[in-house]
Formats: C-alpha cells, structure tokens, sequence
C-alpha cells in the first residue's frame, strides 16, 4: 500500500487564499491593515529563518509586521523596556515572542508580560490554553491547529478513531491531543517514559509523531492503513544516517549531496509511505500549515478587536 500524500502547502496557500478577502475588508473598515508584531532575541539561525518566513507571510496577505531584534544577551528588565512602545500600541493586534529564548530569560516571566490574552497570536498563553481546555474561542498553537485543518480538508474522520500523539509538549503535543478529543477522537498521549511504545502507536487510527527524534517511529509503529501525521523536523547532516533513510528516494539523496544536509521528520519516511493510508511529507507537510494558522490568528485577533 502507498499513503497519500497530505499536502500541507496546497491547503496552507487555500487558507492565505481565503484570508486575503478578509485583510481588505479589516483594512477598509479600519483604515488600517492588521498588525503583527514580532519579537525575535538573538540571532539563533533558524529562528531568524521562521522569523523571516512569518514576516514574508504578512507580506503576501498586505498585513502590516513590527519587528523588534534586541540582543541575544539582553537582560529581563531591558527586553521589558525595549519592548514598551509594541506593548502600548494599541495598532497591533497580535504579537508573538520567537522561540526558543536565550538562558538568561525565562519563558513563564517574559511571555506573560509581554503578551496580553487579546494578542496571543501562538496560543500559548495560560488563557489561550485555558480556553482550548474548555473549547472556547481563543487563539489555538498553530501547528496542531494547522494540522486539524489539513484532516478537515482532506476529509479525514476524526470522531470515534484511535488517536496516538506522541510528544506532550505545550505547543504541540497537548494541544494537539485536546483537539482531537473535542472532535471526539480516543486519544492517548505518549511520551518519553510511555512504556511499549511501539504497541501503543500500532492502534492508532491517526498517529501524530511530535517528539523531535529523527526517524524514530519506524514501521512497527505504524498500523497499516493509518493516517500519519510527522510533525517533527530534523536537520541531519551524518552520510551514514541519511543514506540508508532514503536508500528509495533518489532525488532527496542527490538534493543530500548538494546541500550536505536533510531535513527528516520524526517518522521513517519509506514506513510512513509503504504503511499508512495517508501521511504528511517532511518538508511539505506541517510545516507550512504553522504559518497559515498564525495568518489566521493574527487576522481573527484583528477582527475581533
Ligand atoms: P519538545 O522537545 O518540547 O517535546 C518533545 C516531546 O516528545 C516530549 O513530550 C518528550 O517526552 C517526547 N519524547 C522525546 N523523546 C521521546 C521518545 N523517544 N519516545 C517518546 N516520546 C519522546 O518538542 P516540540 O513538541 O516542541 O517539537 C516536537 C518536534 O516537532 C520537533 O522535531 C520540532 O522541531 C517539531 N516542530 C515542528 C513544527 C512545524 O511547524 N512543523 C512546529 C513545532 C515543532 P517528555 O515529555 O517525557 O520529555
């Protein structure tokens, strides 16, 4: 059996599509465009790309992006400061703090500060969490979130299945798992001291890998026929790693070659093709989905105020 691919770009440009009606009559009611407000610390290198990739979003739907890059070294009450001006401006409607963060800051002091329950454009705040707890509206983290629209759209059933997300992160695996229940999924939640992991994974109907381990949900994880979503993105470097991963794939091997590095999910690729029903790629899967739904959220927190 060959899954189907589930391409998360195709629907991540249907959702920038729908959006776009939405930004002009925002900016004709307004007089001004929505507004989102970046704020990245340091210069972490993939940081910097999301950051860019967020902003060339906002580009592309005409929604106006602040971007504020204090230093890397930069102390809690400095980054308090610097950030003022964002924090009083009532023209921004959304604002996110990149992540991860440098040490010396910490995430449960400045995120709270820095970012209101009205302006939680990632949905990690306590409220926003909260709200999902009790399915409220509130702005959901936009990985799960992006990954429920990719299963709506491609029609995949959700009420009464099986669901395994293993990872129980507060960005993605909770989050995740809350979703899935209040569509009436069974869901299990799978971690590191999850014992017969493996087992556990084979009765998943739809099986959600968040666990940043490059490649470790192999094929007897995978019940055939199950839906598999692979949210995890790992950047491999090591030849005798990578080889063997995608012996059946020529064209990502010659991509290896060329760039001496590859992005892998936490799924074996050619387990998750052969053995499900329907999977998402890495890259072209999840990944794009997140930054539709932060496209969202910035627009839903705009019309809302
Ligand atoms: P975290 O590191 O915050 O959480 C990882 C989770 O996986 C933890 O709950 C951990 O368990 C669990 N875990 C780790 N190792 C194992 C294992 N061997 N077996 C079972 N469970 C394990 O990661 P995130 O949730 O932030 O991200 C997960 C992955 O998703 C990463 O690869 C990340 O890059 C990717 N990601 C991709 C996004 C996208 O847009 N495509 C967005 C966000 C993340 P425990 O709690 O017990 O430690």
């Amino acid at each position: 059996m060959a899954g189907v691919v589930l391409d998360g770009k195709k629907v991540s440009q249907e959702i920038i599509a729908e959006l776009k009606p939405r930004v002009k009559e925002i900016t004709k009611k307004r007089g001004r465009p929505p507004c989102l407000a970046v704020i990245l610390v340091g210069d972490d290198p993939a940081s910097q790309i999301y950051v860019r990739n967020k902003v060339k979003a906002c580009e592309e739907l005409g929604i106006r992006s602040v971007e504020l890059r204090p230093p890397a070294n930069i102390t809690t009450d400095a980054l308090f400061e610097a950030v003022d001006p964002i924090v009083k401006d009532k023209t921004v409607d959304a604002i996110l703090v990149q992540m991860p963060l440098p040490k010396q800051l910490r995430a449960e002091e400045v995120i709270p500060y820095i970012v209101d329950p009205f302006r939680d454009v990632d949905g990690f705040g306590i409220h926003s969490l909260g709200s999902l707890v009790v399915n409220r509206f509130a702005p959901r983290a936009c990985t799960p979130a992006g990954i429920m629209q990719l299963l709506h759209r491609s029609k995949i059933p959700i009420a009464g299945k099986h669901a395994v997300v293993v990872g129980r992160s507060d960005i993605v695996g909770k989050p995740m798992a809350l979703m899935l229940l209040h569509e009436n999924a069974t869901v299990t939640i799978c971690h590191s001291q999850t014992r017969n992991l493996a087992e556990e994974c084979k009765r998943a109907d739809i099986l959600v890998a968040a666990i940043g381990r490059p490649a470790a949900i192999t094929r007897d994880f995978i019940k055939p026929g199950a839906v598999v979503i692979d949210v995890g993105m790992n950047r491999l470097t090591d030849k005798d790693v990578v080889v063997p991963l995608f012996a059946h794939d020529l064209s990502r091997l010659s991509a290896f070659a060329k760039n001496e590095s590859v992005l892998v999910g936490d799924v074996d690729p050619r387990a998750m093709q052969e053995m499900s029903s329907a999977y998402t790629p890495v890259p072209g899967g999840v990944g794009p989905l997140t930054i539709a739904m932060l496209m969202v959220n910035t627009v839903d927190l705009a019309e809302m105020h």
